[in-house]
């Protein structure tokens, strides 16, 4: 059978055998609050690859929370396929993408979002706890994490006892904890201090490069957002590369695709 040959497209990921970590379609997202509907995504068409450290930046409103709960697997579109290594998730029923969500994803969140009567070692213990890890496994896992990120010190100390830069830390814990491979992070760095924020970025470059984790960051800061290995703007549910590349929906949709480098500043 004859084929045609097509010039290399510069906005598609690389071909690769192993499937992208994260391959959206025309993903669209409708709220519906009673006769008003609000577009939240507008076909966003987006692969990620393995190992890749994004960042998305937007305005209030723009549909970034939407992005990262879809993306999260916390909530659910109407239109569109969205693939997370390697496998559909549309139509997936309620347990299958809990299961999913627990041991492919971790979140960490602007607010840290720890439990306050828990101390540091049992916020970190929550998801192994529900994996229904035998104990020795989890506390093995749970104490090589907090060495890791220099918590072993304050494990016995509740949140409300450590700084907002030490949360988070304890959040990244808990989001690591389960050895995930897409961690997905909402403006983490937005309630903490100038110094504590670099220090949590330094540490999420550290991640994705000597874990090659694979990092989605949603953040207002124009800096961190300039160490990730490619950054992205969300304007009214659209992804927008802002070196001009494809806009999804576009030129037959062809998906904003990127290669992992090394993250400016990490190592
Ligand atoms: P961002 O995170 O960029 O501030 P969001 O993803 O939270 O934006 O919101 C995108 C749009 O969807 C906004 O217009 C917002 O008002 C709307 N929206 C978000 N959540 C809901 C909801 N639960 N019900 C109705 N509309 C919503």
């Amino acid at each position: 059978m004859a084929t045609t040959s097509h010039p290399p497209d510069p906005s598609a990921p690389p071909a690769s055998a192993t499937p992208a970590m994260l391959d959206m379609r025309g993903v669209r997202k409708v709220y519906r609050a009673g006769l008003v509907e609000t577009e939240a995504l507008s076909g966003v068409t987006l692969s990620v690859s393995r190992g890749e450290f994004l960042a998305i930046m937007g305005p209030s409103g723009s549909g970034k929370t939407t992005f990262l709960s879809v993306a999260g697997l916390l909530d659910d579109f109407q239109e569109g396929e969205y693939v997370l290594d390697g496998e559909n998730v549309r139509g997936l029923s309620d347990q299958r993408l809990s299961r999913l969500r627990n041991q492919k994803l971790g979140f960490i969140f602007q607010s840290f979002n720890l439990i306050p009567d828990l101390d540091v070692f049992d916020n970190v213990d929550v998801p192994l706890r529900y994996r229904g890890l035998p104990s020795a496994q989890r506390d093995r896992r749970i104490e090589e994490t907090l060495a890791k990120l220099g918590l072993v010190a304050r494990m016995r100390h509740l949140p409300g006892q450590l700084s907002g830069g030490q949360q988070q830390r304890v959040a990244i814990a808990r989001a690591l904890v389960g050895r995930p491979q897409l961690l997905l992070a909402d403006e983490p760095t937005g309630n903490l201090d100038s110094a504590s924020a670099r220090q949590i970025m330094d540490l999420l470059a550290r991640i994705n490069v000597e874990e090659g984790m694979t990092i989605i960051m949603v953040t207002h800061d124009h800096e961190f957002a300039a160490r990730a290995h490619r950054k992205l703007h969300i304007l009214d549910g659209k992804l927008i590369d802002p070196r001009g590349g494809v806009r999804p929906g576009e030129a037959g949709g062809a998906p904003l695709g990127g290669a992992p480098g090394r993250a400016a500043g990490a190592g």
